[in-house]
């Protein structure tokens, strides 16, 4: 396992861990200033400063992507799904535009919520069916532009709303049905906010093998946790054992970033740079 006490080459941001304190290039300056060498950003925040000012400011900062968030919310009635594979393939475009190595799909939980306008449904085993096949679909394109997809096992309490894939184990069972060949075309991002329970995991994570682990985001679980959405911690603030799924990960082979994902009303409300001192600290010391 890789040694992260010395410095901080390995750590990427996922952006949205500051997306109240400033927009995206103001991110990618803060980066800068502390040696931050990776980002993972978000489709809204690439869009609000325009997609080609968003992938020179990556190249100027000569930044490295660590995935790009996100692609999916794939369930939806019929009349929407035509929307959510049109959405789909832009973020392939952009994905591609951005230099980045992944695309992360958060995949949709009921209708209703993940393309809202759709008629409401209760049919959860309907959703998982729909999601492999749009998947598939999905794949297809992202094949020609080169690039792959990583499916995001989301913690069950968000299976209604956000994602119908909860375990590490769903997830690579898609993986294994619709890429059976391991062509590196999809894959898994792994979250420990979301998987860090699972009794199954470690098994989940040597049966991954290095071809499927395209990312791993790290935060931590509070305990109590007020906003199962924006209430993460601060790696080290809770009851995670971060680096026992870091060895996990990388006792496979994976050797890429760490990416701090920390969705937070709390570090939402701390200046910048005070968010990006402790997270280099807290990724020297648990992580
Ligand atoms: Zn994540």
């Amino acid at each position: 396992m890789r040694d992260f006490s010395a410095d901080h080459r390995w750590l990427s941001l996922n952006t949205a861990t500051l997306r109240k304190q400033g927009d995206l290039l103001e991110i990618i300056d803060a980066c800068a200033r502390h040696g931050i060498r990776a980002i993972d950003p978000w489709r809204d925040q690439v869009a609000a400063v325009g997609l080609d000012r968003a992938a020179r400011a990556v190249r100027d900062a000569g930044l490295d992507l660590t995935g790009y968030c996100r692609g999916g919310m794939f369930v939806a009635d019929a009349a929407h799904r035509t929307e959510a594979r049109d959405d789909n393939r832009r973020a392939v475009d952009e994905a591609k535009a951005l230099g980045a190595p992944c695309i992360v799909l958060v995949v949709g939980g009921l209708p209703q919520y993940s393309r809202p306008g759709s008629v409401l449904s209760r049919d959860i085993a309907g959703a998982r069916a729909q999601v492999d096949d749009a998947i598939a679909e999905m794949m297809e394109y992202a094949k020609q532009a080169n690039m792959p997809l990583a499916v995001e096992p989301l913690h069950p309490t968000y299976a209604a709303d956000r994602a119908c894939v909860n375990t590490t184990k769903q997830a690579l069972d898609i993986c294994d049905r619709l890429d059976p060949r391991r062509t590196g075309a999809l894959g898994v991002a792994l979250d420990v906010y979301h998987i860090w329970w699972d009794p199954e995991l470690l098994p989940q994570i040597a049966r991954a093998g290095k071809d499927r682990l395209l990312a791993f985001h790290v935060c931590d679980w509070l305990v109590p946790t007020k906003d199962v959405l924006n209430d993460r911690g601060m790696m080290g603030d809770g009851v995670i054992d971060i680096k026992s799924v870091r060895a996990a990960v990388e006792a496979q082979g994976f050797a890429g970033y760490s990416e701090i994902e920390i969705f937070s009303e709390g570090w939402w409300a701390k200046p910048m740079d005070e968010v990006l001192r402790t997270c280099i600290e807290r990724h020297r010391t648990v992580v």
